[in-house]
């Protein structure tokens, strides 16, 4: 009988096994992970279930009887370190081998670690569940948090760290946060909303001394700063992607991802998705990599058609979401710093959507409060039809009418 492995029991992993049933995959499945827990809903964990509003089992994507049901095996707590595509064997950490005939990679990454960081019982990083039960226990006894880093890790924990009534101390190196993401001008609203919330946002700020007492960070200094006191540290500076594994199976390695061709194969019979994969993407015509929950499960599932029909080619736009207090972002496509920003609705209301266009093309759609024009611009990018800037900003031009009609309410 053929025999999926797949590695990794996260967003991709998961959507990949139970997407193989749905297509009527009869060989068997197995989902190695090094995770302790099943796989559960990774968003959750700086959000909902951090701030208490969520509780287990809701956070975990199946029920536990769903695996055997679906004959999926899960092996939790299992890491695979190496193994022969040749002759397709895995394999795994303290001993023992794991065979197959079709592998699936969605590893995910880990939490990057800074270099002058003392180690100290205070000093967090927030990727999985075990991480997210520390944080929030972390903060029931904490008065005030110093985030480093104002990615959307960070920012999202610093808003619900504000919800639970904590004093956040928000450092970043760059001069807005979610620069790296979102650009200038939205990390600059960002930094307002985050300051109009309570948080205490040092922006082009680095630590230059942390001051520890035993094994607890008392507080740091900042560059050109006073001392500033904490008694709870969260580190969300990044991601590495765990790429030790595909390097050690002799993948190839490419923008910090395993490459990929469209339809997410590696190579014969190994596929990649989700946060380690950088494949190409037929709709914009170069190789991307996202970080982003959507995307991953759209990979799992988009693995799991092509291993049960034949490849073909991974097509869908990527979405991404954060929620941070009251206001949701949405974002579909993909931008690079050179685009042309052009903004429709109201910026100071929060309302609004940002489109980015390349060579009259919309790449990327971001939008506060505004599902229905991120929706509309997701079709944009879709159609690859160009668009002049002036009829995007316009709140009379009906963006329905500019991809066509048919398209617009498909
Ligand atoms: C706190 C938090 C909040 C987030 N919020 C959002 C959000 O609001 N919106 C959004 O779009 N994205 C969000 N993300 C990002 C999103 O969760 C990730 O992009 C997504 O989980 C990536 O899926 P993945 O399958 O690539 O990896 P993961 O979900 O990280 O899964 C990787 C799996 O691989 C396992 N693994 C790794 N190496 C091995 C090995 N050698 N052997 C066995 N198992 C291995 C890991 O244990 C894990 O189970 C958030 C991420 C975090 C951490």
């Amino acid at each position: 009988m053929v025999r999926a492995v797949i590695v990794g029991g996260g967003g991709t992993g998961d959507a990949a096994a139970f997407a193989l049933r749905m297509r009527g995959f009869e060989g068997e499945v197995v989902i190695v992970s090094a995770d302790l827990d099943r796989p559960y809903d990774r968003p959750y964990m700086s959000k909902e279930f951090l701030r208490g509003e969520i509780e287990l089992p809701k956070v975990f994507l199946h029920e536990e009887a769903d695996y055997p049901k679906e004959r999926i095996e899960l092996r939790l707590n299992e890491r695979v370190s190496g193994g022969s595509l040749r002759e397709r064997r895995l394999t795994l950490v303290g001993g023992g081998e794991i065979d197959f005939d079709v592998l699936v990679l969605g590893l995910g990454g880990t939490p990057r670690r800074l270099p002058d960081l003392p180690s100290a019982e205070n000093v967090l990083t927030l990727r999985s569940l075990r991480d997210s039960s520390t944080l929030r226990e972390a903060l029931v006894h904490a008065s005030r948090l110093l985030l480093i880093g104002a990615g959307f890790i960070g920012a999202e924990v610093a808003a619900s760290a504000r919800k639970l009534g904590k004093e956040v101390l928000m450092v970043e190196a760059l001069p807005v946060p979610l620069q790296r993401a979102l650009g200038r001008e939205v990390g600059q609203i960002y930094a307002e909303l985050h300051r109009r919330r309570g948080v205490d946002v040092r922006t082009g700020a680095r630590v230059e001394h942390w001051h520890t007492d035993r094994n607890r960070v008392t507080g740091v200094t900042l560059t050109g700063g006073k001392r500033e006191d904490a008694d709870l540290v969260l580190v969300a500076v990044g991601i590495e992607p765990n790429l030790d594994l595909p390097r050690a199976l002799g993948l190839d390695i490419e923008g910090g991802g395993v490459r990929a061709d469209a339809a997410l194969k590696a190579a014969d019979n190994v596929y990649v998705g989700g946060d380690v994969a950088l494949h190409d993407h037929p709709v914009f015509g170069r190789a991307i990599r996202v970080e982003h929950w959507e995307v991953a499960k759209g990979h799992g599932r988009g693995i799991a058609a092509s291993i049960a029909s034949g490849d073909a080619s991974y097509t869908k736009i990527p979405y991404f979401w954060s929620d941070q207090y009251d206001v949701n972002l949405e974002y579909r496509g993909q931008a690079s710093g050179d685009d042309t920003a052009v903004w429709r609705g109201d910026r100071e209301a929060l309302v609004f959507t940002v489109f980015y266009l390349r060579g009259g093309l919309v790449e990327a759609v971001l939008s506060m409060n505004d599902t229905k024009t991120n929706e509309l611009g997701g079709k944009l990018i879709e159609s690859r039809r160009p668009v002049d800037a002036s009829s995007l900003a316009n709140p009379a031009v009906d963006l329905a009418a500019l991809i066509g009609a048919g398209q617009a309410t498909g």
